[in-house]
């Protein structure tokens, strides 16, 4: 027996059961591709040659494999296992398919918690790896110190779809900053401007507008998206023109700049033209508008 199993030692498996290890605990592990345990063996884990053998060697399943239908391809056949067991599944997936893990593992008598991953592998078992619970509170307090060992941990409520959609939403972000990057670098490259020389204005002006978000959060939450930064959706509409001819001139795809462009005219139309450009947000939830 084992404290804790490990399912899935793929990078990112591989470095939480590495966290579980340096910790001290007693990690089993497991992976279809067998020569993957083959460090971790060397470094104090128990290797399961089976799946139902992972399951049954410790109190506490941590699964993180591709998706979700790997998840519940690997522990489908031994569901009967579970019973008495916290399944911990650091997948990356949906709230949707968060729920419905949630309900078919508790259906086979287990504790759920779904998380998600705010990390790369190399942070894991660092301060700055964050990792997003949701699911069982009593799971998670039970639990709560084993995890500990993978770096900071967030839990968000009993709703197991929590953790993935704050994961999602944290990303979709995340991928806002590095498309307008990837334009601008394209940009700026078009003109024989190196990427070396641009970054740090880049990031520097990028960091200065992320001290607007928190103005945003109140007049999201408020409603009130008055303009009293001299920065109206009306003048942002008409100064972004700018830039998508600037990138066709300079012979640079709009494709990820057009989608937002679209939006600041749906919102002009709609009579936002001088609010702030936080009054966007409604325009996206498509059923608040009966879409
Ligand atoms: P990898 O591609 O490195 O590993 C994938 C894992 O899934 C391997 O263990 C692989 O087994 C297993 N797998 C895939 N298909 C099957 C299957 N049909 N049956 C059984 N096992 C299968 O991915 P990561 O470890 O990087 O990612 C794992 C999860 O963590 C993903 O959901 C990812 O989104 C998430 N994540 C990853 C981050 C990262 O930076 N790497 C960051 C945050 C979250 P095998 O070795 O046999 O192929």
């Amino acid at each position: 027996m084992s404290e804790i199993t490990v399912i899935g030692l793929g990078a990112m498996g591989t470095a939480l059961a590495e966290a579980f290890l340096n910790q001290g605990y007693s990690v089993t592990v497991w992976n279809r591709s067998p020569a993957k345990a083959e460090a971790l063996a060397a470094k104090g884990a128990i290797v399961a040659v089976s799946v139902e053998e992972a399951v049954r060697s410790s109190p506490l399943i941590v699964t993180c494999l591709l998706v979700y239908d790997t998840v519940r391809e690997a522990l489908g056949p031994v569901a009967a296992a579970l019973s008495g067991r916290t399944v911990v599944n650091l997948t990356n997936g949906t709230p949707e398919q968060a729920r419905e893990m949630s309900d078919w593992a508790i259906s086979h008598g287990a504790d759920y918690i779904d998380g998600g991953i705010m990390a790369v592998p190399p942070m894991i078992g660092g301060p700055h790896a964050l990792i997003l619970y949701s699911g069982s509170s009593q799971a998670f307090d039970a639990c709560s110190g084993q995890l500990g060992a993978l770096g900071t941990s967030k839990y968000l409520g009993e709703d197991a779809g929590l953790a993935p959609l704050y994961d999602i939403s944290l990303l979709t972000g995340m991928y806002g900053m590095f498309a307008g990057t990837l334009q601008a670098l394209a940009l700026t490259g078009a003109a024989g401007i190196p990427a070396g020389a641009f970054m740090p204005l880049l990031a520097s002006w990028l960091q200065a507008m992320q001290g607007l978000l928190p103005k945003w959060a109140e007049q999201i939450d408020s409603g009130d998206h008055t303009s009293d930064v001299v920065s109206n959706l009306g003048m942002q509409a008409d100064a972004y023109v700018n830039l998508i001819d600037a990138s066709r001139s300079a012979d640079v795809s709009t494709e990820l700049v057009l989608p937002m462009q679209s939006l600041m005219k749906r919102g002009v139309a709609a009579g936002q033209a001088n609010a702030d450009l936080s009054s966007l947000v409604a325009l996206l939830r498509l059923s608040k508008q009966g879409a």
